[in-house]
């Protein structure tokens, strides 16, 4: 049963319970698709019906941040846990480096994703990383050609939101893949190229801030946080009356 966060289902799941589900999506092979949205996103979803369809039929809906879980308490439905996508795909990564799993990176600039395999050969070595493509493609087709012939168990869909979402809800019949999961910037995170925040900030759930002060223009995206927390605020009254 999914929790509704003003339109959205989300999985309310552990890190832990997270992680099985997705090995037994895996196991499945109908090339699953996770997503991770954020308030952001949730706000898109409300603006683009495309976009909250492609979310909705996703196989697992996991909250990526502390607004979607401040946001579901305000509604009184709490969440158990935030799941950021980053944390799921490393906890995945490391059950799959236990039995040889194969990953594919897709997304971000050019060169990336192969200084991001660099470093999860690195931390990860009984994983194989099967494959790389950049996020700047024209055609969908070639791409999956090759993603097809490289069998990956995990792939990884970092094209930002709501690219990513609508690529794999758009491709999934295609695709021979166990599962795949919309990433965002993770790429840029692995091949060391941003930065994610301190620990201490992740703990206060102040990633975000630390992330604005870093890359200062995403005030504009980050400005649909507190009308998301708002409509949560009105939603919340809205149902009592
Ligand atoms: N990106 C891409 N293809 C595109 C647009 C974006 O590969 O057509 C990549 C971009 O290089 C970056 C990631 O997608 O690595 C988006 O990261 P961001 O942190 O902005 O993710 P979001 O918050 O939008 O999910």
């Amino acid at each position: 049963m999914r929790i509704d966060v003003m339109g959205v289902g989300f999985d309310s799941l552990t890190l832990n319970e997270v992680v099985t589900e997705a090995l037994r999506l895996i196991s499945e092979h109908r090339s699953a698709y996770v997503v991770t949205p954020n308030p952001e996103i949730v706000m898109m979803c409300r603006a683009d019906e495309n976009v909250m369809d492609a979310v909705q039929k996703a196989d697992l809906v996991l909250p990526d941040g502390i607004g979607v879980v401040y946001g579901a308490k305000i509604l009184g439905t709490p969440l158990k846990q935030k799941v950021p996508g980053i944390d799921f795909v490393q906890a995945l990564m490391g059950e799959l480096s236990q039995t040889g799993g194969r990953v594919f990176l897709m997304g971000s600039k050019p060169g990336v994703a192969e200084m991001a395999a660099e470093t999860l050969r690195n931390r990860y070595p009984g994983l194989t990383i099967c494959g790389t493509q950049d996020g700047y493609f024209k055609d969908d087709t070639p791409v999956i050609e090759v993603i097809n012939e490289a069998k990956p168990d995990l792939l990884f869909v970092c094209l930002g939101a709501p690219k990513q979402e609508l690529w794999m809800q758009r491709n999934a019949s295609k695709l021979k893949v166990g599962i795949m999961a919309g990433l965002g910037g993770s790429l840029d995170v692995f091949a060391g190229t941003v930065k994610r925040a301190p620990k201490l900030f992740q703990k206060l759930g102040l990633e975000w801030f630390y992330r604005l002060m870093k890359e200062p223009w995403r005030i504009g995206r980050m400005m649909q946080l507190p009308k998301f927390l708002f409509a949560t605020i009105r939603e919340r009254f809205r149902r009592k009356r």
